[in-house]
């Protein structure tokens, strides 16, 4: 079987019974080389699609978008509702604890840039090198440790009691884990985490970007301090994201943005100035005026999910992921990318590479000639992937795509994603 007949042939890309239904489903897409082909688009790990639900939620309310916070007209009362309404979903879905804050924030990038803002003064922060960018940069101006790559979540939580039992044991510490990778699908030991960074009087923030799609994520049960996540993956894509937990960092540190919204009184001072008393609720840090629709659309995605039942969307999703993994297994020079192995737990994620070829030109002539809508690259986890791919992680692979020579080793890979609406 040719590698690409076999990417072909799953029938996660044919079978068009989704659990929950999406927009863009059944798209049929003139092929550069002729034809027509139903797109299958397998990239949910970057963007996925919106549910129908979601769509017919927004749609439902776009005739009365008002502003929110900020009016005493009916537009503006409804639009508020909408917005406060959508705080509490997501704090529902999330299983909040009752002093717990809810942040609307633009994406999971912008929500734990938020939290290094708000850090306390000398908080340690403590980060495996394996994250995405966007877990792994925004601390650069704390004292930041960075954790080497586990291969077992056992040692993934060993290394981190190792690095938080070396510290000063009465400055504040931060640990910020992935739930769940965006380029292997693998899950990562939150809960095991959450009791390390705990016993060691460190707080944890989990990057649910790639887990909130694919499995319940509950703060309480899990023990953690703040979940972050965007809204377009999980099918929701209408710009914002979602930064929430523990008030009592985000309450007293500075704004994130200075502005309306977040000022709860102004006033010019006697030396010329002016004073600002600002809000000790989320609005603190969400200054402007709010994506109430963003904010709504992800409240429908988080009714929605909830509704058609996690147990069935984990089962079907997993019934997928083992058909797909047997189907890159049987072509001899397909090489999926793993960190914990392969017997580990994981999310509808799956990179790999196809020896002989450049991962770019593989997706691209999975897109062309197949209709398939995958990722290539090096995912925004450059280290990460570097370690998978076993190449030097000092000089090679820029984001985007890096050519390998004919027959050498890829330096970027392929990764195939799917969620509740495949
Ligand atoms: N964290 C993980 C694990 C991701 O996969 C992504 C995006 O791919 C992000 C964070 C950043 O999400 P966003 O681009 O929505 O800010």
């Amino acid at each position: 079987m040719s590698v690409f007949t076999a990417a072909a042939d799953q029938s996660v890309c044919r079978d068009n019974s989704g659990a929950l239904p999406v927009l863009g489903r059944d798209v049929t897409v003139p092929l550069v080389t002729g034809g027509e082909v139903t797109y299958a688009a397998l990239d949910y790990a970057a963007s996925a699609p919106a549910l129908q639900r979601v769509w017919d939620d927004v749609a439902a309310y776009a005739p009365y978008y008002g502003s929110v916070h900020r009016g005493a007209g009916y537009l503006s009362q409804l639009s508020t509702d909408l917005f406060e309404n959508a705080r509490g979903a997501v704090a529902d879905f999330l299983g909040c604890r009752a002093d717990d804050q809810v942040v609307f924030t633009r994406s999971t990038t912008d929500s734990l840039n938020l939290l290094a803002r708000v850090l306390p003064a000398d908080c340690q922060v403590f980060v495996f090198e394996t994250e995405h960018h966007a877990s792994l940069l925004p601390w650069q101006d704390a004292k930041v440790t960075y954790l080497n790559a586990p291969r077992t979540p056992r040692q993934a939580v060993e290394t981190l009691e190792r690095a938080l039992a070396d510290r000063d044991p009465h400055g504040p510490a931060l640990v910020c884990v992935t739930g769940a990778s965006n380029v292997t699908g693998e899950l990562w030991p939150v809960r095991e985490l959450a009791a390390a960074a705990h016993a060691h009087g460190a707080r944890i923030v989990i990057d649910a970007a790639q887990l909130a799609p694919h499995h319940p994520v509950d703060i309480r049960d899990l023990d953690v301090d703040w979940v972050a996540f965007s809204g377009h993956k999980l099918y929701a894509p209408f710009g914002s994201g979602v930064l929430a937990g523990r008030a009592d960092w985000l309450r007293t540190a500075e704004p994130y943005l200075a502005g309306g919204g977040a000022s709860r009184k102004v006033t010019r001072r006697a030396d010329g100035g002016v004073a600002v008393e600002w809000h000790e609720s989320a609005a603190r840090h969400e200054a402007g005026s709010p994506n109430v629709i963003g904010a709504y659309s992800i409240a429908s995605a988080c009714r929605a999910l909830t509704e058609a039942g996690w147990d069935g969307l984990v089962a079907r999703e997993q019934h997928l992921i083992a058909e797909v993994r047997a189907g890159l297994a049987e072509v001899p020079q397909v090489k999926v990318l793993s960190l914990f192995g392969d017997d580990a737990p994981r999310v509808g994620v799956i990179s790999f590479v196809v020896e002989g070829w450049n991962s770019s030109h593989f997706a691209a002539a999975l897109s062309a000639e197949y209709g398939i809508g995958v990722r290539d690259g090096l995912f925004c986890a450059h280290p990460l992937v570097r370690t998978l791919l076993g190449s030097d992680p000092q000089t090679q692979g820029e984001c985007g795509a890096p050519e390998a020579a004919p027959g050498e080793k890829s330096l970027n890979a392929i990764r195939v994603s799917f969620g509740a609406g495949t």
